[in-house]
């Protein structure tokens, strides 16, 4: 068994709402991308996430989402799709 995001693969759309004002939000990509490769880990540790949050077992994919309306930037988790 395996998993993937359905976002990263193009197969949903991350609709997701902004949190503070309700608009669209766009997805910016992986959170792990999003750091880019000279602070991979950088922000983890100020996002203060519980223990196993960002394991690969919790079948989670954390998008960057940026709202059109309001500019604000928020992490969304996409649930992975199992595939046998
Ligand atoms: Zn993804
Ligand atoms: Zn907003």
């Amino acid at each position: 068994m395996s998993y993937y995001c359905p976002v990263c693969n193009g197969l949903q759309n991350a609709a997701v709402r902004c949190p503070k004002c309700a608009g669209p939000a766009e997805d910016c990509g992986r959170f792990n991308d999003f750091l880019g490769p000279y602070a991979p880990y950088r922000a983890i540790d100020d996002m203060n996430l519980s223990n196993g949050f960002y394991d690969r077992a919790n079948h989670v994919c954390v998008h960057v989402m940026h709202c059109l309306a309001c500019e604000h930037q928020f992490q969304t988790f996409i649930h992975e799709w199992s595939q046998a």
